[in-house]
C-alpha cells in the first residue's frame, strides 16, 4: 500500500483537549489528535468508545464542551459545519448518501455551496474517477449495490474538494470483496496526497495507515505506528481480538 506521508509534512488538523457528550453523558475526555498533510490516520476503538462522537465534533456536528481544533493553521472549533467543509474538511458518515435522491442529486448536494458551473465541472471529474456511477446517474441511490453506494458517498464527500477526508466506518455494510475495493480506492486517493482520518474496526483498513490511534472509553490510549501497536500485548488483545497461543484459555 502507498504511504505518502512524510515526517516533515506540516500538521493539517490539530485537536487538543477535546471534551464532548450528550446531555449529562460525557463521552470524550481530553482528547488530542493530529493529522499531518498527506497522512492517513486510522482510529480504532471498541463499540461505544466515542469514535463517531470524535469525528462529528471535528465537523461541528456534535457541540464541543471544551478544547480547540486547528485546521490548516486556523482555529475552526467555533465555525459552523458548512464553513469547516468549505475550509477543506469533508465528512463521510456510515450511511453517507440520501437513498431517496438520485446519484446526480447526491453528488450535487456534496457541492451545495459551489457555484453551479463549478458543481457541474466537479461532478464531471468525479464521474471520470468513479466510472461505475455514470450509468446510474439518474437512478436512486437506494437502488445501488452496497459497494456502489459507498463509492457514491466517497464521490459526494469529494465534491467539496477536501484536503482532509474524515470517514466513519467506510466498511459498514460491505462484503469483503467491496471492502477490498474501497480500500484500493482510498489507497489511490492517499497516494495522490489526500489526508485521511478513518474510524474503522475492519483490519483491512490498517494497510492504509501511516499512523494508528486508539480511543477507549472516550480517552486516547495510543497514537503510533501499526507495528508498535501490534507489539503491545494489552492493546493487541483489546483491539485486534488476538490472544497469544500460550495464554489462550482452553475450551
Ligand atoms: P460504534 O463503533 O458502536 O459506532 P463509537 O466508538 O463510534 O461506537 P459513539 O457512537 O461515539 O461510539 O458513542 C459513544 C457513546 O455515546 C455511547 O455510549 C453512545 O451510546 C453515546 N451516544 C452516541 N450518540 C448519542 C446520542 N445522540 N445521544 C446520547 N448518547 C449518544
Amino acid at each position: 500500500m502507498s504511504s505518502s506521508a512524510d515526517r516533515n509534512e506540516p500538521i493539517l488538523l490539530r485537536a487538543s483537549g477535546l471534551a464532548a457528550g450528550y446531555g449529562p453523558l460525557q463521552v470524550l475526555w481530553d482528547v488530542d489528535l493530529e493529522v499531518a498533510s498527506r497522512e492517513c490516520v486510522i482510529l480504532l476503538g471498541p463499540n461505544g468508545a466515542g469514535k463517531t462522537t470524535l469525528l462529528k465534533s471535528l465537523l461541528g456536528l456534535v457541540p464541543l464542551w471544551g478544547g480547540q481544533i486547528e485546521f490548516g493553521g486556523s482555529r475552526v472549533e467555533r465555525l459552523r459545519t458548512d464553513r469547516r467543509v468549505q475550509a477543506g474538511i469533508a465528512y463521510m458518515s456510515e450511511i453517507g448518501v440520501f437513498p431517496n435522491l438520485s446519484v446526480d442529486e447526491n453528488l450535487r448536494l456534496g457541492g451545495y455551496f459551489l457555484p453551479r458551473h463549478e458543481t457541474r465541472l466537479r461532478a464531471q471529474r468525479l464521474y471520470a474517477k468513479f466510472p461505475d456511477l455514470v450509468q446510474h446517474r439518474r437512478a436512486l441511490a437506494a437502488s445501488l449495490s452496497g459497494g456502489q453506494r459507498k463509492m457514491l458517498s466517497l464521490a459526494k464527500a469529494f465534491m467539496s474538494g477536501p484536503r482532509l477526508l474524515v470517514m466513519d466506518e467506510p466498511s459498514a455494510g460491505l462484503s469483503p470483496r467491496y471492502v477490498k475495493e474501497v480500500v484500493a480506492t482510498l489507497d489511490g486517493l492517499h497516494a495522490e496526497g489526500l489526508s485521511m482520518l478513518i474510524a474503522e474496526q475492519n483490519l483491512g483498513f490498517l494497510d492504509l495507515a501511516d499512523r494508528v490511534c486508539v480511543l477507549d472509553s472516550g480517552r486516547m490510549r495510543f497514537s503510533g505506528d501499526r507495528s508498535t501497536l501490534e507489539r503491545d500485548d494489552v492493546l493487541r488483545r483489546s483491539y485486534f481480538g488476538l490472544e497469544e497461543p500460550s495464554r489462550a484459555k482452553p475450551d
